[in-house]
């Protein structure tokens, strides 16, 4: 199912466009002191079903933007980024950022400390498999239930999709083999990490953070030395899946912090969408008001939960 309904770009002085993703646009900076590096802009988009909606979210590109640069800093210690500066043209300010321009691999670096989504559905299939339920290889024990917390956080590694394609669960071994063991070891070690981190800042928060994807790329210095980077967005609800800890109780879909709301619209009978997800044809309906509201409030309590600061 492609995603054919993202809006062009809107032009950008002293900017080339690159290409623009469900919610993202990016850009190569032409001239200024970061001439050659990206322009990463987080627009207002919001997207359910493999469908970006004319409707946007009102804020959503700048707490996006804010969010993952906060969560850069909480872990400047484990791993370095690529953001380089906030100082962005005045169409976009607040909600892009200037960043290195990395090698990026082909991999989304999956963290999972609870099973749900594609985790549990791999799970489940996997029941009657020779070594019993697993996830991307790894063996699990029987008897998990949707948002089980794991007794070990489980790097997933899915390979990353042509747009609008939905992204492929794969083995550490098909990782390895793609970009070499060494590379594929230490993104498994920086995910985890990460994860781990971040898990315990949400949990003090009151938020559990079930599982979440980082995108990592490769830097080569003046000096030639090579550093694996953290890169695109982290952490937001847009990359994570979020829980309320006090709505969380295994056995239960618990509504995650991004889009709930409005899946959940979608699926009732006032959307009045004839068909639903699985049928092809009609595009969902545009969002009322109401579901944009509430959208939007979820995403500045993440924030504002997070960070602890009003937004
Ligand atoms: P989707 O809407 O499904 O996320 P997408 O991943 O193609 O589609 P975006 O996430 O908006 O769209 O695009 C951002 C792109 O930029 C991704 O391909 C990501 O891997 C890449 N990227 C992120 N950070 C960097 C970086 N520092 N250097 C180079 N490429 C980067
Ligand atoms: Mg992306």
């Amino acid at each position: 199912m492609a995603v054919s309904n993202i809006p062009p770009a809107p032009p950008i002085a002293g900017a080339r466009h690159l290409h623009s993703g469900k919610v993202r646009d990016l850009y190569e900076l032409e001239e200024g002191p970061y001439a050659g590096e990206l322009l990463m802009v987080a627009s207002d988009r919001i997207s359910a079903f493999d469908h970006v909606f004319d409707t946007t979210i009102p804020d959503k590109g700048e707490i996006l933007t804010r969010l993952s640069l906060w969560w850069f800093e909480q872990l400047e210690d484990l791993v370095p980024n690529h953001v380089m500066s906030t100082d962005v043209p005045e169409e976009v300010k607040g909600r892009a950022v200037i960043c290195q321009r990395l090698h990026m691999f082909p991999v989304e670096c999956v963290a999972r400390g609870y099973l749900t989504g594609s985790g549990l559905r791999e799970y489940a299939a996997t029941a009657t498999a020779p070594g019993g339920h697993s996830v991307c290889g790894i063996p699990l024990p029987d008897g998990l239930v949707d948002g089980s917390r794991l007794t070990a956080a489980i790097f997933t590694p899915a390979t990353k999709a042509e747009l609008g394609d939905h992204d492929e669960n794969v083995t550490f071994e098909q990782v390895a083999r793609q970009i070499g063991e060494d590379d594929a070891s230490e993104l498994r070690r920086l995910t985890l990490a990460v994860y781990h981190r971040a898990e315990e800042i949400a949990r003090g928060a009151g938020l559990i953070l079930a599982d979440t994807k980082f995108e990592f790329g490769v830097r080569q210095d003046d000096l030639g030395i090579r550093a694996i980077v953290l890169g695109d967005e982290v952490l937001t609800p847009d990359s994570s899946r979020y829980w309320d800890a006090a709505q969380w109780h295994p056995g239960n879909a618990i509504p995650s912090f991004d889009k709930d709301v409005i899946r959940r619209w979608l699926l009732s009978p006032e959307a009045g969408w004839a068909g639903g997800p699985k049928e092809s044809g009609a595009p969902p309906p545009p969002l009322p008001a109401e579901i944009v509201e509430k959208t939007r409030a979820r995403y500045v309590e993440a924030y504002e939960k997070l960070t602890g600061h009003p937004f």
